[in-house]
């Protein structure tokens, strides 16, 4: 028998990083392990510090934006917390899904099946295919563009294409000033593994710049404790752009000669180590310079990772694929 206190994960033995810099600092929580705040008038976004969605108040019913499973019931205790205060009716009348993903839509049930739901068409058709009770199908879909109008209010739906998910949208708030757009930019901090878990590496990178042709303010990106600002899209953009520059450069100055003749017969050996050595080389000065600057910045296997998924990208879709055999 072996304790759990006694196995390799035990506290006593997991790693050390820097401490988190100012920017990444979450919220106080309160007793149920929440916090929400008025982002802009009627609109408000609530956080458990490691996931974020939002609602908004009308005197028609309050609409929520994503329902992730983290914060789960505290989603209807902040909307009670706020409605009791302004004066709004608590009930909850519609929800939008940012996009299909169980992380953040994963609480949509608690709320009923007489609400409605709103998503994009591709997040309907892959909510049937994953058949999980928990995330209802949209009742109302659309491909390119939907205006949801709720108690006076205007909130516009916008698909551009596939980013981190097929599906995922881009919800503006024009009286609000502010853009709720999740999974591509952490406000103070660098993507998890592989881009935020992200399908398309193109979509990704370019995202951000779809964000900001946006007008806002506040950027209510799904994660962490705060909402983004501009200069976090910038941060954000230049530490893509310091891997795509640093992965051109790795993948130009790695020879893999020495390599494969190494290996010889076992060619995915060589792959291996070839790979693995173009993204050692092209990860190492992005965590070094932004170690201190953005959260997880020290946690090299979110950088090597997204390094990694970079590179293959300039690989395999952007070029150029590598020497020709002559
Ligand atoms: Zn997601």
């Amino acid at each position: 028998m072996t304790s759990p206190a006694s196995g390799t994960a035990g506290p006593q033995n997991l790693p050390e990083y820097a401490p988190v810099p100012a920017i990444a600092k979450g919220a106080a929580l309160n007793e149920h392990g929440y916090h929400v705040w008025q982002v802009n008038r009627n609109l408000y976004a609530v956080t458990d510090n490691v996931y974020m969605s939002a609602f908004l108040t009308t005197p028609d019913g309050v609409v929520i934006f994503d329902a992730p499973p983290n914060i789960g019931h505290n989603i209807r205790r902040a909307v009670d917390q706020v409605t009791a205060a302004n004066g709004m009716t608590n009930q909850v009348t519609h929800m939008v899904y940012s996009h299909h993903h169980a992380d953040h839509q994963g609480a949509s049930s608690l709320f009923g099946g007489d609400i409605v739901r709103i998503g994009h068409e591709e997040t309907r058709r892959l909510l049937l295919r994953d058949n999980d009770p928990a995330r209802p199908v949209p009742d109302v879909t659309f491909s390119d563009r939907y205006t949801l109008e709720v108690g006076g209010e205007r909130v516009d739906l916008a698909w551009h294409g596939p980013n981190h998910s097929p599906d995922n949208i881009y919800i503006h708030f024009p009286d609000h000033d502010t853009l709720m757009f999740i999974d591509v930019v952490n406000a103070g901090w660098v993507p998890i593994y592989n881009l935020n878990l992200s399908d398309d590496v193109i979509g990704y990178t370019g995202a951000p710049a779809i964000a900001l042709d946006y007008p806002w303010t506040h950027l209510i990106s799904g994660h962490l404790g705060r909402v983004a600002t501009r200069e976090d899209v910038a941060l954000h953009q230049q530490y893509i752009a310091d891997i795509e520059a640093s992965s051109r450069e790795a993948l130009a100055s790695v020879n893999p000669g020495p390599i494969f003749q190494h290996y010889r017969e076992n060619v995915w050996a060589a792959v291996r180590t070839h790979l693995d050595a173009v993204t050692e080389h092209a990860a190492a000065p992005v965590i070094a310079k932004y170690t201190g600057v953005l959260g997880g910045a020290d946690i090299d296997i979110f950088t090597w990772t997204t390094t990694f998924a970079i590179m293959q990208s300039i690989r395999l879709d952007r070029g150029p694929s590598g020497p020709v055999h002559p």
